[in-house]
């Protein structure tokens, strides 16, 4: 794959990393590339950012054909920038495209893609603590036509954006509130990818959590409505009488990277974590009885959240005294040293741009 490159002819200025905030800037340029079934992929080229046309009918549009990908470029405290663990993103992006009909993307050109858009707008990953560059990976079935079928043709995008620090005052423990009508996703549909219409169908339970005045909303199960499956869109963990209990990648819940490594990074440390079905009858009593000693969410955008109440049946519950526990700042601690460099990365999950 040759790259082509068109550079801006008008780069922007830099925002201060105080204002960053999520997802608000871009950089200066984007990658473009199309695919047609009887060509495979083609014209791949780095642009200006910016606007760009499509087709009233374009398949994207009527039949959510279309998946995403999130993960960050961290500035080492040596100026050199490195990603983490993107090869499980390229894993991934491939596992959800293949779940709505989408063509893949070679492993290897998704490495390269990244490398060439971080390294062209290299000054834009930002340097200040808790500072990153979040990276958009995208691909959408781009069909001229309304009829119903797998796509023919389809585009993979890449666009990057600062983002500030997700805590601007430390961890701070957030509320929960279980959600007991609408479901994120059952087993058999589309729950393990990560694409747009998941997050669309979330958003009215998101919502809901918010005008009750809690963060996000906790899923459960799709069938039974019984069992945990994750908060928001972070993956879940709980330390019940010290060990740790994560709900099993059913197929209805997400495969968080940061899920995966937390559960490596705890059975390093010596936790035993089991990954099996958790109900919210025994989280409830685990409140109630008080075993249930810490809770977080983990995800690219937190890395790991605190969860200090949870809502459930019109009662309120505090988890952990309301405080930050030891295990959720030592996970947190350790993700993020390795991410941006301070601690050394004995699982070889860090790659350096090239
Ligand atoms: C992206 C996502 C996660 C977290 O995945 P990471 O790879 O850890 O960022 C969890 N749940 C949902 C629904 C997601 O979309």
């Amino acid at each position: 794959m040759n790259i082509k490159i068109t550079k801006t002819n008008s780069p922007k200025p830099h925002p201060d990393p105080s204002v960053l905030g999520f997802g608000k800037y871009f950089t200066d340029h984007m990658f473009t590339m199309d695919y047609a079934a009887d060509k495979g992929w083609f014209n791949p080229e780095i642009i200006p950012f910016g606007k760009f046309l499509m087709h009233p009918a374009s398949t994207v549009f009527h039949y959510g054909a279309e998946v995403f990908e999130g993960m960050k470029a961290y500035r080492r405290q040596d100026g050199k920038i490195q990603l983490f663990r993107p090869l499980e993103n390229a894993k991934r992006m491939n596992l959800s495209a293949q779940r709505l009909c989408l063509p893949t993307v070679p492993e290897e050109d998704f490495i390269k893609i990244l490398n060439a858009l971080i390294s062209l707008d290299e000054a834009w990953t930002p340097s200040a603590a808790g500072t990153s560059l979040y990276l958009r990976p995208f691909l959408f079935g781009n069909d001229e036509s309304l009829g119903v079928h797998p796509v023919q043709n389809a585009r993979f995008m890449l666009i990057a954006s600062p983002v500030g620090s997700y805590y601007k005052e430390g961890l701070n423990p957030v509320r929960i509130l279980v959600e007991d009508q609408d479901v994120r996703a059952v087993k058999g549909g589309t729950g393990y990818t990560k694409c747009g219409g998941n997050y669309a169908a979330s958003l009215r339970a998101g919502k809901r959590a918010q005008d009750e005045g809690y963060a996000q909303a906790l899923w459960l199960d799709g069938i039974e409505r019984k069992y945990i499956e994750e908060v928001g869109a972070m993956n879940v963990m709980f330390k019940i009488k010290g060990q740790i209990i994560t709900p099993e990648l059913s197929g209805s819940v997400l495969p968080g990277i940061t899920r995966m490594s937390c559960i490596e990074l705890l059975q390093q440390k010596g936790y035993t974590v089991s990954q099996r079905k958790i109900s919210i009858d025994e989280l409830i009593s685990a409140l109630e009885n008080g075993s249930l000693e810490e809770a977080w969410g983990t995800g690219t955008a937190a890395v790991v959240a605190s969860i200090g109440t949870l809502g459930y049946k019109g009662k309120q519950y505090t988890v952990g005294g309301g405080k930050i526990g030891k295990t959720t700042q030592e996970l947190y601690d350790t993700l993020t040293g390795i991410q941006w460099g301070t601690l050394p990365d004995t699982f070889k999950w860090t790659q350096l741009i090239k």
